[in-house]
């Protein structure tokens, strides 16, 4: 089996997303690259998440021909493959509909920098992109805007959100920040009151790895853009 690593990931983050309500049913899609070879192991499309198998993943090259796997790749592929062309040394990406990310980007409100988990995965506030029709080379076109900043994290208005990692455990450790973030800021924002990190503390999260020393190959780095 080809990949078996990496679809044994998307198969353990896929159930995380649903244990960690970032999604619902089989909303959503995640996938990882092999660095060595460039191929994608990728979430199938309208698969539950609890249901997969690692040999139910679906192994994609960038221009999205199933190279194995049984079933079609997410429909969201496109905007994976964008992701990865653009970014060389990012080898994670995690679209979800997570509630209170979504509603930041039905209201079109930016999430500024607030936490330390979102200042590791953002050089600026997180952007809202101007809605482009799921499963589109423009919704890819969208996703790379948003992050074209320094961010890990996009907003994809009347969507949902995308992250993107050196690994899927980043990607998926990102968009853990950002619904967090959003949620936060969702209640500062009742309390009137919002204050965002001072620029020396974001700076010095920007570097910093939440892996904290674990091996990850010298090619651990989060930035990744
Ligand atoms: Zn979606």
């Amino acid at each position: 089996m080809l990949l078996k690593e990496l679809r044994e990931q998307v198969v353990f983050y896929g159930n995380q997303m649903i244990k960690s309500q970032l999604t619902m049913n089989t909303g959503g899609n995640i996938s990882a690259r092999d660095r060595k070879s460039g191929l994608i192991a990728i979430k199938p499309t309208s698969k539950h998440y609890e249901l997969l198998k690692p040999e139910d993943i679906t192994v994609i090259d960038i221009d999205g021909n199933i190279i194995e796997g049984g079933y079609k790749p997410s429909s969201e592929w496109r905007m994976h493959a964008a992701i990865y062309k653009k970014y060389p040394r990012v080898c994670g990406i995690v679209h979800c509909h997570s509630i209170y990310a979504t509603a930041m980007a039905v209201a079109d409100e930016e999430i500024p920098l607030i936490n330390h988990e979102l200042c590791m995965y953002c050089s600026e506030p997180v952007r809202v992109m101007p809605f482009a029709m799921p499963g589109t080379d423009q919704l890819g076109d969208s996703a790379l805007e948003g992050m074209a900043v320094g961010n890990n994290v996009a907003l994809l208005k009347n969507h949902g959100t995308v992250a993107m990692g050196a690994s899927l455990w980043h990607a998926f450790d990102a968009a853990c920040a950002l619904e967090q973030a959003a949620n936060a800021y969702f209640i500062a924002k009742q309390m009137g009151k919002v204050h965002v990190l001072p620029e020396e503390g974001r700076n010095k999260l920007r570097t910093y790895d939440p892996l904290m020393g674990e091996d990850t190959g010298g090619e651990g780095e989060i930035r990744a853009v």
